[in-house]
């Protein structure tokens, strides 16, 4: 397939780096098909980005919201029409299977129309006075927003943040993963298609230079980050205090099941939840924190769930699991296997010995494929059991009780989603109650949301600046209050 050229968005124009650098990205799952050029940019490029979107955005921010919510609407529609070759390039960017590159597709256009709704539906208050004055709050758009975002949803998360950003009536510096940069590409190019003026939005590509230099520009009045935490973390103390700044950040997700678990349900779940995405989701599973009486009869069925599925390209025909997105992350997520291995965990499938399937033979050697691995008896204080591995790689804890089981779901800095599997509503409630996580799933994977609730994590997962995606919070990030007094 023929490699396609990104480019970034500058007050209009599609347009090389100024300093000429670019980068390519290749197909994770056959490294020898180049499937973008992108320029590499730096703070010249990220400079001329914001000029663009402060003396532009004022003038979206004076249309009505009819008008935003129609680019929003229009913009979904295009994406629509476009769907089977967005999933072909989402596959082929990120790594994704066709399934869940359908599902990301799918679902980034529904984002929009919901945004768009949100368009109309922020308003003030209006709040009662004892002397014939009018005192009421006044919504108005932060200004310049700064959007980064990672590569696992190149839609899907950019459009959690453009979409609500846009509604408000702000201008957006988009600053797309440099791992998923034609995706990013193609929503804009939907956003622009629908109308939206070219005064709105910027793009920018390239990596932590360029990604930087906005976050430190004083122009930029907010930030909306999804990735690393430790990456979020650096932002944070790079911005002003008075910038608001929004992190979504890493997660090191628990499903706890109880002696009462429906066990085949439970491990279903759970293998969809840590090897679905190829273990890149920020919700996927990571630790599994068992009952003891049950241990065993669910290690059993979770390695033959997982042992079960076929690792390869995902456009091919019953492929279950993707590769990885790139060779960083690979050897990223070896390395968390190897260090378990040192650490003393007991592997029960997949590691280096894995011959399940030969990920060295014909075209499978040019991609970044990762068997499925499950490791047993893992220390709870051990790096396995704590760090985010974001990789097909799942820790196997032993608890005896309940109690147990949120002191062990509590023991790590992350606190995203949580899960429990039982038969028993008191106790997954009170689980629910007392376990450090912004999601909490009972019966569920711990990936999945519903589009209009409120997404986002607590602990080190997130600022807890607003809820991201919906919610009564969500457009507040996006806006600002005044309070205006008025007297005839
Ligand atoms: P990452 O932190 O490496 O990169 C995220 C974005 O930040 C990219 O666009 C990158 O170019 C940019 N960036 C890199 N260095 C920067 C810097 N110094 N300053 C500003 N921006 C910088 O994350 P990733 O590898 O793209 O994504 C995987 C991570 O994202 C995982 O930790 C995962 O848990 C997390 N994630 C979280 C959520 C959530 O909603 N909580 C959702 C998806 C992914």
């Amino acid at each position: 397939m023929a490699s396609r050229t990104v480019r970034n968005l500058v007050d209009g124009e599609w347009v090389e780096s100024l300093s000429g650098r670019t980068r390519e990205r290749r197909n994770p799952a056959d490294t020898r098909d180049v499937v973008s050029t992108f320029p590499e940019s730096d703070a010249k490029d990220a400079d001329a980005a914001v000029s663009a979107v402060a003396a532009g955005w004022e003038a979206w921010a004076a249309t009505g919201p009819e008008q935003r919510a129609t680019v929003l609407e229009a913009a979904a529609g295009i994406l629509e029409r476009q769907r089977d070759s967005l999933i072909e390039d989402l596959v082929r960017e990120e790594g994704k299977t066709r399934a869940e590159a359908t599902m990301e597709v799918s679902r980034t256009p529904m984002n929009l129309r919901f945004y768009a709704g949100e368009a109309m539906r922020t308003a003030g208050v209006t709040l009662p006075t004892g002397d014939g004055s009018l005192v009421f709050t006044l919504r108005a758009p932060v200004g310049v927003v700064a959007a980064i975002t990672p590569w696992n949803f190149p839609l899907n998360i950019p459009s959690r943040k453009l979409g609500p950003a846009l509604a408000a009536g702000n201008g957006v510096v988009f600053k797309p993963s440099e791992v998923t940069p034609l995706l990013g590409q193609r929503l804009v190019d939907a956003l622009l298609a629908g109308g939206l003026p070219a005064g709105a939005i910027a793009v920018l590509h390239g990596g932590a230079e360029v990604a930087s230099a906005l976050v430190t520009d004083d122009r930029v009045d907010a930030v909306t980050f999804t990735g690393s935490t430790n990456v979020g973390e650096s932002i944070h103390r790079a911005s002003r205090a008075s910038r608001r700044t929004q992190l979504e950040m890493g997660g090191k997700n628990p499903v706890v099941v109880l002696e009462d678990a429906d066990l085949d349900r439970a491990a279903n779940l759970i293998v969809k939840g840590a090897f679905g995405l190829s273990g890149q989701a920020c919700t996927g599973t990571s630790r599994v924190l068992v009952h003891d009486a049950v241990h065993d009869a669910l290690l059993e069925r979770i390695a033959a769930g997982a042992q079960a599925l076929r690792v390869g390209p995902g456009l091919v025909d019953g492929v279950d699991m993707g590769p990885l997105a790139n060779e960083r992350q690979r050897d990223s997520v070896l390395g968390h296997v190897a260090r378990a291995l040192d650490d003393g965990a007991r592997l029960v499938i997949g590691g280096p010995a894995d011959d399940t399937q030969d990920l060295t033979a014909g075209d499978l050697a040019h991609g970044h494929f990762v068997r499925p691995t499950i490791f047993a008896d893992v220390d709870p204080a051990s790096a396995l059991a704590t760090e985010e591995v974001f990789g097909p790689v799942l820790a196997v804890l032993r608890v005896q009780s309940l109690d147990h089981a949120v002191e062990l779901a509590d023991a790590t800095r992350f606190g995203l989603s949580a899960g429990i599997v039982t038969a028993d509503v008191a106790r997954a409630l009170r689980f629910a109650r007392r376990v450090t996580a912004g999601l909490v799933k009972v019966n569920q994977p711990t990936t999945g949301q519903a589009m209009n609730a409120p997404f986002g994590g607590l602990k080190d997962s997130s600022t807890q600046t607003s809820k991201e995606q919906a919610g009564d919070s969500m457009m507040a990030f996006y806006t600002v209050d005044k309070t205006v007094y008025l007297s005839a």
